[in-house]
């Protein structure tokens, strides 16, 4: 009995040990793991900590290259306004040297007063058109001469015809009557005055008399070419052109109504002592509706009419541009 005694507390022995055995590998085997998995952690957040570094790293770049940008920026703005600057100055110093120049040339040729004979050129503008046979038909009846310029893509220029069969004069307004066209250069006004002329020339011949678009004293043109009128008032006369202004303004083409015509003509003209050289334009209707108190009235101050030429005078305004 004692003998299987000690047997079962051998074999108890024997299980306590392997049950302990058990729970010291099992033990050891945690520890093992545990350890594995926080160096994996370790080396996670190590990974975690630089990309943060190299996203801060990334997001000062991007700051200073904006900031770069920006610099950069101001810079071109700054620059700019320099240019803007220079630019305006460079336009004030021409603008003042066209003046000059035109100066010049209005101190070397003094105008002379218009001549003291009460002569009136009335002169009709920017036709012909529908209208203009209406204007013919008032000046015959008062048996008065006058002078047409024409535009020489009127889809009346047929009338040029009947204008000169009256014995009025035919003078050159302009082919377009486009001031950035015909204002560009001054081969560019050239080339719209040969095909006005041209126009004309097919019709009844030569023609040597001019009006400029707006006048001598225009400043219209200032904004397409500088100096350009100080240049052509030479050059149109040295191509054997005469031109011609005016100095009573009847205001039509500013969209006077008739009896503003009327009292625009007749008080100017009441107030010089010689020839006069009234503009008006055929194309209106109120001009038309005008036109015989204008004539009566002028009759009244003293005028008699005729048709500008070649050698009269020229009403030149002085150049602006
Ligand atoms: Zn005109």
């Amino acid at each position: 009995m004692p003998f299987f005694k000690e047997i079962k507390n051998i074999v108890f022995m024997v299980v306590i040990f392997a049950l302990a055995a058990t729970l010291v590998a099992v033990s050891v085997m945690f520890a093992l793991r545990g350890s594995k998995l926080n160096d994996k952690y370790v080396s996670m957040r190590k990974e975690l900590e630089s990309t943060k570094e190299s996203l801060a790293a990334v997001e000062n770049e991007k700051n200073t290259v904006e900031s770069e940008l920006e610099n950069e920026r101001k810079e071109r703005q700054r620059l700019e306004q320099e240019n803007a600057g220079l630019k305006t100055e460079i336009e004030q110093l021409r603008a003042k040297k066209a003046e000059e120049e035109a100066k010049k040339l209005n101190q070397q040729k003094p105008q002379t007063p218009p001549p003291a004979t009460k002569v009136c050129y009335l002169t009709f503008d920017d036709g012909p058109c529908e209208n203009t046979l209406a204007i013919l038909n008032i000046l015959a009846r008062y048996n008065a001469k006058a002078t047409f310029f024409v535009k020489g893509n009127s889809k009346c220029i047929d009338y040029v015809k009947n204008i000169k069969d009256a014995g009025h004069a035919v003078g050159l307004h302009t082919y377009t009557h486009v001031y950035e066209q015909l204002y560009a250069s001054d081969a560019a006004y050239f080339n719209d005055l040969n095909a006005v002329s041209a126009a004309v020339e097919q019709r009844i011949g030569n023609v040597k008399l001019v009006r400029f678009p707006g006048g001598s004293s225009n400043v219209v043109s200032k904004k397409h070419c500088l100096g350009i009128m100080t240049r052509l008032t030479k050059s149109v006369p040295e191509a054997g052109y005469a031109y011609f202004d005016w100095n009573v303004d009847s205001g039509d083409a500013a969209g006077y109504n008739s009896e503003k015509i009327i009292e625009a003509v007749l008080s100017q003209a009441s107030k010089k002592s010689g020839a006069i050289c009234v503009l008006m334009h055929d194309i209106k209707t109120s001009t038309t509706q005008a036109l015989p108190s204008v004539i009566e009235g002028l009759i009244q101050q003293g005028y008699y009419f005729d048709a500008l030429s070649h050698d009269s005078y020229g009403f030149h305004h002085g150049v602006k541009n």
